[in-house]
């Protein structure tokens, strides 16, 4: 059982070509519920990541050529696999991130999905046969894997980030090298063991886990076998990792930074708003690229929805992610934690309210109350991405000035409207610059359905039937009557 007091059981080291490596040093991991070390993993040189790639470069071409049905029945195999184990995984996720364990059994169900839907897409990957306008060739367009792909992952779903890049990597017939987030490293490990003990071939999925992100990744980019790099983290760190990829011209998904806005109009259905703003504020505690930064609510309903709105954040229960009730955990680290305080701060003292909370909480571990600030005018803390439990409301007035203010970012991720009139919600919805709108609901993370970004959010995406496009090449092959 894999939990706070009993992670032996947990693979520690490096997992390249099929099997579990030692490296030369190692790192501890701290649970963030008490800042206490968890286990120490493996730490990555350049040259393990290498080995790594070597690996992965070995098995691209026997891989590739494995049928549908072997990828697509693994994928069902490591799907069922982790249903099963869907305790263990949320202790181990709680244990590293943080989250409360029921959040964590949502990712882990959450995480699962992606491979049963690659799974299902692994045997759906076609072509296409046409004749040429003038009628005398053969246009057949078929679609190949990628190739090696380099897969970096953040550590706010340990589990969920790093299904939705392998899986459709494995059903599209890709190898990869993975380097998860140095916070969340030990999800990782145990779902790449889940995916050896159901036959995964050596090589396919290589796994390395370091703190010195820049100097292993950076030999990888270089390397001329590598064909691409999928990427979810910041927006800064997207951005030193695009420039990078230019010298090999790798094909690139970047799943970015957001700053969503959650818009309650004043047809809104106010139980909804709330219950909405609240799953589109505090998931993850605050911590996900999808998570509303921002409240937007019409003058006429503002003051009402700001009081239900705060009742229901300071109810939450705030404590260590493994004690039953408890609705918000820790922060992922003190330099998280500390952001969101010196945003805080320096909102009140240019003139916000605190309707609730406000504060870190003192003792071990990074706590911070769920808090809730008005009359933020154009401060940062409605300009950068805040990754924790507060959440700035402003009003509006009218249907335009609502647009004009959730577009005013260089964000594009996720939005959220909540509006019961079906002509406003498909207008609004249409002008809303995001990859993603959720209407009357405060989540839109679905496996079905494409996940991801525009503008400095990025591009690609991940889920949905366009989920394995990004993991396939398209060749043309002209043929002569
Ligand atoms: P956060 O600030 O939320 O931790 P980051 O973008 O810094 O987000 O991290 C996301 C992932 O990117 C992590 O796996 C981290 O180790 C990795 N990372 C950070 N900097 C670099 C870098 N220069 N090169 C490669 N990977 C990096």
């Amino acid at each position: 059982m894999y939990d706070k007091d009993h992670l032996e059981q947990v693979p520690t080291n490096l997992f390249i070509g099929g099997e579990w490596r030692e490296a030369d040093a190692r790192f501890v991991v701290e649970d963030p519920a008490t800042g206490h070390p968890l286990a120490d993993v493996a730490e990555a040189s350049a040259n393990d990541a290498v080995a790594a790639l070597d690996a992965a470069v070995e098995a691209q071409q026997s891989w590739a050529q494995t049928s549908p049905l072997v990828r697509a029945d693994l994928l069902r195999a490591a799907y069922e696999q982790v249903v099963a184990r869907t305790d263990e995984f949320a202790h181990l996720i709680t244990a590293e991130m943080g989250k409360p364990l029921a959040e964590a059994r949502g990712e882990v169900r959450y995480g699962a999905q992606f491979l049963r839907w690659f799974s299902e897409e692994a045997v759906r990957i076609a072509g296409r046969w046409s004749r040429s306008p003038e009628g005398n060739t053969r246009l057949l367009t078929m679609r190949e894997p990628v190739g090696p792909t380099v897969m970096i992952t953040p550590w706010n779903f340990p589990l969920a980030m790093a299904t939705r890049k392998i899986a459709p990597a494995i059903a599209a017939g890709c190898t990869m090298v993975l380097k998860p987030a140095e916070q969340t490293p030990l999800t990782a490990l145990a779902f790449a063991e889940v995916l050896r003990s159901v036959g995964l071939p050596p090589g396919v999925l290589n796994v390395v886990t370091t703190t010195r992100a820049a100097e292993t990744v950076a030999p990888l980019l270089r390397d001329s076998r590598v064909r691409k790099l999928t990427f979810t983290g910041s927006t800064a760190v997207g951005k030193t990792l695009m420039a990078q990829a230019s010298g090999q011209l790798l094909r690139l998904s970047m799943e970015l930074g957001g700053n969503a806005p959650l818009l309650v109009f004043d047809d809104a259905d106010l139980d909804r708003a709330v219950a909405g703003a609240m799953v589109a504020k505090m998931r993850n505690i605050g911590q996900a690229c999808t998570a509303a930064n921002r409240i937007l609510v019409h003058e006429s309903v503002a003051d009402t929805f700001g009081t239900r709105f705060a009742e229901a954040m300071a109810a939450q229960r705030v404590g260590p992610g493994t004690e039953p009730g408890v609705e918000v955990g820790p922060m992922i680290d003190q330099r998280a934690r500390h952001k969101v305080q010196r945003l805080v701060a320096s909102a009140v003292d240019a003139g916000a309210r605190v309707l609730t909370g406000g504060t870190s909480r003192p003792g071990p571990g990074y706590f911070f109350e769920p808090t809730v600030l008005t009359d933020v005018g154009d401060h940062a803390v409605v300009r950068e991405e805040l990754f924790g439990p507060v959440a700035p409301i402003s009003v509006f007035g009218t249907d335009e000035e609502a647009v004009a203010m959730a577009n005013d970012t260089e964000y594009g991720l996720a939005s959220y409207l909540f509006s019961s009139n079906i002509s406003r919600v498909i207008d609004v919805a249409e002008q809303l610059q995001f990859g993603m709108v959720g209407v009357n609901q405060g989540v839109v993370s679905n496996v079905a359905a494409p996940f991801g970004g525009i503008k400095h959010s990025g591009f690609g995406r991940e889920g949905g039937a366009e989920g394995i496009d990004e993991y396939l090449s398209t060749k043309y092959v002209g043929i002569a009557p």
